[in-house]
């Protein structure tokens, strides 16, 4: 009778003891779920309301962990900034190295435009020698050793010249032809 009695506290001991083992495990477990969703979700979730809704969704046993999986960003935020990153430099090399915007309208412009293409704006001169684009305050065409406005000046000269030589030809021809005749 005592011997069974005995028996039966030891029993009952080790059944509780397992018991209480294993609900000690569970709720370890339970605890450490959600505790990953709040971390994984503080990952990907900008929003400090989500984040704590998302934990309480996981605190949810079994369900909950799994509706978070389910449910939440596929990118984390470092991911999303990364990528957003690139897209800025893939946008700036697609926009050329010398960004620049024009004086009147403000729209983008390369810096070998001769013209504004939204708004026709001149906005540089092209070399007269070498119709490469100037700026604005070069004093001599860096392609080709044009001094900038000289060649106009030479250009004017010349055709001066060119105005007076024609008539005085033209002069001179007549006068050979008159003392042909
Ligand atoms: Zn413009
Ligand atoms: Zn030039």
């Amino acid at each position: 009778m005592t011997g069974s009695g005995l028996h039966d506290i030891i029993n009952s001991t080790a059944f509780d003891v397992a018991r209480n083992l294993t609900l000690f495990v569970l709720a370890v477990f339970w605890l450490g779920v959600a505790y990953w969703v709040r971390r994984d979700a503080r990952r990907r979730l900008d929003d400090t309301w989500l984040v704590a809704t998302a934990t309480a969704v996981a605190l949810i046993p079994i369900i909950g962990p799994l509706v978070y999986l389910l449910f939440r960003p596929p990118e984390t935020l470092a991911d999303v900034q990364s990528r957003e990153m690139e897209v800025r430099a893939l946008r700036k090399a697609l926009r050329g190295p010398a960004e620049a915007a024009c004086p009147v309208c403000r729209s983008g412009v390369h810096a070998d435009f001769l013209v504004c293409p939204v708004c026709t704006t001149q906005l540089r001169q092209p070399c007269t020698q070498c119709s490469k684009p100037l700026e604005p305050l070069w004093q001599a065409c860096p392609y080709c050793a044009t001094p900038v406005g000289a060649v106009v000046e030479d250009l004017d000269v010349a055709l001066t010249a060119e105005a007076i030589a024609v008539p005085q030809k033209k002069k001179r021809r007549a006068g050979a032809q008159a003392r042909a005749s």
